[in-house]
């Protein structure tokens, strides 16, 4: 059980999973005001640096459920390294379903929407394990410009204009499934610029001691066309935020 290993693969060096940055993440705590002892979940998490850095600066509580065994491991040395393993859990295994025993404060997840097909499904599965007056959580791109074209939308791979709303409709949306939006923190190009460019090095220096895997050629391919593709659409088109909701 685990993701396509292609990712493993060129996120393999990352401890952020998306295009924030650990400053974005260190906002987006302080914009929270978490106390300590709040108890959070985080589905998809990755390598776990939002709640491990979470339980180091504010003293939350955190579980965080990911697929790749790989990120699951890397969170769990995190943890160790900022002193925080005896406040957070990882755990590797499908989030699909996943509802924690108690009730929590904070339900996040944090650009992995797929996992309950979509915003309004993870929205769904987030709050029934959040207690009354709790905050979820959610990570998600928008479009920063509507691509003038099908083809531009492809080519910030995603599989067509209709992936993606604008950031006022985004928000709009979290309104229409019945939720005020109370935070917010936007990534910006330099965080993209953190996220894409940080998996060229990695590839480049995977290529270098495993020129004989299966997966060489795509890789290759793919460290030679993602830099322009990366500059001439997801840099331009692709916004990313994380957006703090309670219900209404
Ligand atoms: N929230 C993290 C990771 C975001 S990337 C961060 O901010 O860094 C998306 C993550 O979702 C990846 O770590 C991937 O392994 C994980 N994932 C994908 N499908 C999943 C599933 N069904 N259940 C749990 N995690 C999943």
């Amino acid at each position: 059980m685990d993701i396509p290993r292609i990712f493993n693969i060129t996120e393999s060096a990352h401890r952020i999973h998306n295009p924030f940055t650990p400053e974005k993440f260190a906002t987006l705590g302080a914009a929270l005001r978490l106390e300590s002892g709040t108890r959070v979940i985080d589905l998809g998490s990755g390598s776990g640096e939002m709640l491990c850095t979470w339980a180091r600066d504010h003293g939350v509580i955190g579980t965080g459920i990911d697929l790749s065994q790989l990120f699951t491991e890397q969170a769990k040395i995190r943890a160790e390294e900022l002193g925080v393993a005896d406040q957070v859990k990882f755990i590797h295994g499908d989030a699909t379903g996943y509802v924690s025993e108690v009730k929590i404060d904070v339900a996040a997840c944090v650009g992995a929407t797929w996992i309950a097909g979509g915003v309004a499904g993870t929205i769904e599965l987030l709050v029934r394990s959040l207690r009354t007056g709790g905050i979820i959580l959610i990570g998600e791109p928008y479009w920063r410009q509507l691509p003038p074209t099908e083809d531009v939308a492809k080519g910030c791979l995603a599989n067509s204009i209709s992936d993606f709303l604008m950031l006022p409709e985004l928000l709009a949306s979290f309104g229409h499934l019945g939720y005020d939006v109370v935070e917010m923190v936007l990534a910006d190009q330099n965080g993209w610029d953190r996220y894409e460019a940080a998996k060229w090095l990695t590839m480049r220096r995977w290529l270098e001691t495993n020129h004989d895997d299966e997966l060489a050629k795509d890789v290759r391919a793919k460290l030679i066309s993602e830099p322009e593709r990366y500059a001439a659409y997801t840099r331009e088109y692709m916004g990313w935020g994380v957006f703090a909701l309670m219900v209404r």
